[in-house]
């Protein structure tokens, strides 16, 4: 039911970091289920996790390339989020989300089933984002569509209500862990995250 927006920059670790939550929020959903009465469990709490976004939409790379495709894979991402959000599960939408009129119509679709949402922005200096872009080769992005994102992003802002609550992840830092407990606490228990959390 609830909803994480992933965004970031073309080969920041989107991908990674959403099937990285996925186990994490599977194995917190396990162990609750385990603790408490089944009863309980089904009380409109969060059963199981899912990720929607351009690889299970069969979206390429190549689709940044072009505005109406593009355009086409927004409105595919939105539609599949709407149609997923349901009673018990998560939703993980893992694409680009680069364009703030999106993440708000995102997060629109949160609220219209009463549920919550936050965003996790996978933050990376623009080059080392090209360098491993770059290192990918076939499975990257076009380097001309990769300047174009880079180029376009809009960054989230702790200070739109549809940006918020906000987890800023600096990639590739190894001693960078998921603030899992503060992603559930906001998720599930709709409690906001400290301050130090919303950049
Ligand atoms: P995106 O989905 O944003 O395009 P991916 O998650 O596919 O990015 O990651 C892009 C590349 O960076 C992949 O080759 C991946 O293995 C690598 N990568 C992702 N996260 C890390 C990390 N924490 N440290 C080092 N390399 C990483
Ligand atoms: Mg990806």
């Amino acid at each position: 039911m609830p909803l994480v927006i992933i965004t970031g920059l073309p080969s920041s670790g989107k991908t990674t970091r959403a099937l990285e939550l996925k186990r994490l929020l599977e194995a917190r959903i396990e162990a609750r289920i385990e603790a408490e009465a089944e009863a309980e469990a089904a009380a409109g709490q969060p059963l199981s996790v899912q990720i929607v976004g351009d690889d299970s939409l069969g979206v390429g790379h190549a689709a940044y390339a072009a505005a109406q495709a593009e355009k086409d894979a927004r409105g595919a991402l939105l539609s599949a989020v709407s149609r997923a959000v349901s009673r018990q599960t998560i939703v993980i939408a893992d694409a680009p989300n680069y364009i703030k009129g999106l993440r708000y119509q995102l997060y629109c679709a949160a609220r219209e089933v009463g549920t919550t949402h936050c965003v996790v922005h996978c933050a990376i200096p623009t080059a080392e984002a090209r360098r491993i872009n770059a290192q990918r080769g076939a499975a990257g992005y076009d380097a001309a569509v990769f300047e174009a994102l880079a180029a376009r992003y809009e960054e989230p802002s702790a200070a739109a209500r549809w940006d918020r609550p906000l987890f800023t992840l600096i990639q590739h830092d190894p001693d960078d862990r998921l603030p899992l407990a503060a992603i559930w606490a906001a998720l599930v228990e709709r409690r906001a995250p400290p301050p130090h959390f919303a950049t």
